[in-house]
């Protein structure tokens, strides 16, 4: 890309500033919370999106429903190397909803900010890609290679029918190189993961109630190592379920994932 292309591509990206907003907030008034995980809706809204230029082919992957993965490529004016963008289309849930001062599905805007459920993990994210590739699709002679955008339905409960079943199943979702808007922090960027690990602590002492309690701070850094503001203690049932199984099937041990993004400490703690 020249430097003029560049100069023309950065005026671009700042007139679609208040698209991307608008964007971000259709996103947020989707639901795709996991658990359950239904990606559906929310890979719907963004296929008729990005299927508004035809240069960009659309495939969808569901490894196991209701998860559903989408695979968007772009190619431009010749053979190169390959970018990925990789993003993730699940939230955590909303929780108690009592604790919410906004609809968590109602994309407000307040104030010059944007509120509402995965704002910023991840659905600012999935707008800057999807506006990234429609921008490309516009420019193509002003690149080489391929651009992927790699969009899974399974990430905030381990990835398993996310991006694990992608990277060992579908050629499209690999690359020379990969970026994820995901949000760590505004101030923060990272290079690389670190994979995940998890840890159970016991203590022993005389028992009157058990508590587990496992804030969103710490959960967000399992997933991708950040928080979006929010807080919640306690567990989902089903996310109770799932931490239940994988205590009795790993109690003592320590597990390293291959996939997995970052670092969890789980306590239990009896008082
Ligand atoms: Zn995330």
């Amino acid at each position: 890309m020249t430097a003029t292309d560049r100069q023309c591509f950065e005026a671009e990206v700042r007139k679609r500033f208040d698209s991307v907003v608008e964007l971000c907030a259709e996103l947020i008034r989707i639901p795709s919370e996991n658990p359950p995980g239904d990606t559906g809706g929310i890979a719907a809204l963004i296929e008729t999106k990005l299927s508004a230029n035809p240069a960009i082919a659309l495939k969808r992957v569901i490894a196991r429903e209701p998860a559903v993965n989408l695979i968007a490529k772009l190619s431009g004016r010749r053979p190169g190397r390959r970018r990925v963008i990789n993003g993730h289309l699940d939230t955590f849930p909303v929780g108690n909803s009592a604790g919410w001062s906004v609809d968590p599905f109602g994309g407000v805007v307040r104030e010059g900010r944007l509120y509402g459920r995965g704002a910023a993990d991840m659905k600012a994210g999935l707008a800057v890609a999807v506006s990234t590739a429609l921008l490309l699709a516009e420019h193509r002679d002003a690149f080489t290679g391929e651009l992927a955008v790699v969009l899974v339905g399974d990430e905030e409960t381990g990835g398993e029918w996310g991006t694990r079943y992608l990277l060992a199943n579908e050629p499209d979702a690999l690359g020379d190189a990969m970026i994820s808007g995901d949000a760590g922090s505004p101030d923060v960027l990272r290079f690389g993961e670190k994979g995940q690990l998890w840890i159970e602590v016991e203590a022993r002492g005389k028992a009157t109630t058990v508590r587990t309690c496992t804030s969103a701070r710490t959960r967000s850094r399992a997933s991708w190592g950040h928080s979006d503001g929010s807080s919640s203690c306690g567990t989902s049932p089903a996310r109770s379920r799932t931490e239940s199984a994988r205590r009795s099937s790993r109690r003592g041990r320590v597990r390293n994932s291959s996939l997995g993004r970052a670092r969890q400490t789980r306590c239990r703690r009896s008082r």
